[in-house]
């Protein structure tokens, strides 16, 4: 474990140290910013809809996006979704050996493939051998939910239990590319309680020094998904462990990147995009805060999508009264604090004087958008930056 903090301006959280994984043009591991990822959850087979939805996670800052290959149709459709999206792109694969090898025909940037699942050695050499002349790293994807009877009967029934079935399993799989050279390999292991996958990443982390990709998986939908995912990523990347991750959430994926996002930004381990400090209100609120603070959130989505792109952060705070609102409006770069009918904008510190409550959206939504081209030129949609490539 060493503590080289990657781009957390004031929190050094350590990092394990792993080794570097190239891919497509993303590192992964070896210090490299932690990375987002999503699923895309149309039909791989229907281009055009895997293809639009892709987009939209890249405008969100997603750094890499994996779909489904349940079949030789959606394999061979990779290549056509490969050419028109800018992030890499990982194509999921369970058993069916040719899936895989379409799938690098296709120009893919990752597999995420389980080579025991494959059950011939000649099969596994196959994609061992295409992916290794590709420079295509193989994520190996245990899931609590997918244990082989025989290896969870090995041990109790139990998050230590489950987890170390996890990783006895990744190992397995490990293995089999290790005796054939190849270790361009990440893992992930993931069980859908914060116990079991904390504990299963620990052991891993313990054993190799693989990247590791973290997440709960199916997490749930919000709010429930993100809370099991915040305190299961979060404990992991508070000990330094996770390379790239996934928030698995029953719901549109760019909900899974915002997430990863105020994740990594929370813990201070990203930068880019609007912090939205908000308070809960209570008795002493003089505006009715919670539609303003909802519709400032809304309304600045798009801008906080363009500013992680351009790896820029804003802060902006919506504070309810002249008590604590003050201080916080002015520690941030915009904020409003509210008083009676009516609120006192800030600006980096300054006051810019007093502005009608129904007025409030508006204006501060405006400085927001003036301060944000002001302070870096115009925030276009670029590509999803920071790769640390
Ligand atoms: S900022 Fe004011 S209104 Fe908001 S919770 Fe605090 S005391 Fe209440």
């Amino acid at each position: 474990m060493d503590s080289n903090r990657v781009n957390g301006p004031s929190y050094p959280l350590p990092r394990q140290t792993t080794r570097a994984v190239r891919v497509g043009p993303l590192t992964i591991g070896g210090g490299a910013p932690i990375s987002v990822q999503a699923m895309t959850k149309t039909p791989t087979v229907d281009v055009e809809a895997t293809v639009a939805q892709i987009h939209a996670l890249e405008a969100a800052g997603c750094h890499l996006v994996r779909a489904a290959v349940p079949d030789a149709a959606s394999a061979r459709a990779l290549a056509a979704i490969k050419a028109r999206i800018r992030i890499p792109l990982v194509a999921d694969i369970h058993f069916n050996y040719t899936f895989a090898l379409l799938a690098l025909d296709g120009g893919v940037d990752k597999l995420r493939l389980n080579p025991g699942n494959l059950k011939n050695p000649a099969h596994v050499r196959a994609v061992a051998a295409a992916a290794t002349a590709r420079g295509v790293p193989i994520r190996i994807g245990m899931n609590n939910g997918s244990i082989p009877a025989a290896l969870r009967a090995r041990f109790p029934f139990t998050p230590a239990g489950n987890a170390q079935a996890l990783v006895e399993g990744a190992l397995a799989h490990i293995r089999l590319l290790e005796a054939l050279d190849f270790t361009d390999i990440i893992v992930s292991l993931k069980a859908s309680d914060v116990i079991t996958t904390v504990l299963a990443y620990r052991l891993m982390a313990a054993a190799r020094d693989y990247p590791l990709h973290v997440g709960v998986t199916e997490a749930g939908p919000p709010p429930e998904g993100l809370i099991k995912s915040a305190a299961g990523i979060g404990q992991l990347l508070g000990e330094g462990l996770g390379d790239t991750l996934r928030v698995s959430l029953t719901a549109d994926p760019v909900e899974e990147v915002d997430a990863g996002w105020h994740l990594l930004r929370a813990l201070e381990l990203r930068e880019g995009g609007i912090t939205l400090t908000a308070c809960p209100t209570c008795a002493r609120c003089d505006v009715n805060l919670d539609p303003i603070a909802h519709a400032v959130k809304a309304r600045l989505r798009a801008l906080d999508h363009r500013l992680r792109a351009a790896g820029r952060s804003l802060r902006v705070a919506v504070m309810g009264c002249e008590v604590n609102g003050p201080g916080e409006a002015r520690d941030a770069d915009l904020g409003i604090a509210g008083a009676i009918g009516e609120g006192v904008l800030f600006r980096q510190g300054q006051s810019l004087g007093r502005v009608p409550e129904a007025d409030l959206v508006d204006t501060l939504v405006r400085e927001v958008e003036a301060l944000a081209q002001r302070e870096g030129g115009p925030v276009d949609a670029r590509l999803p930056g920071g790769s640390g490539s």
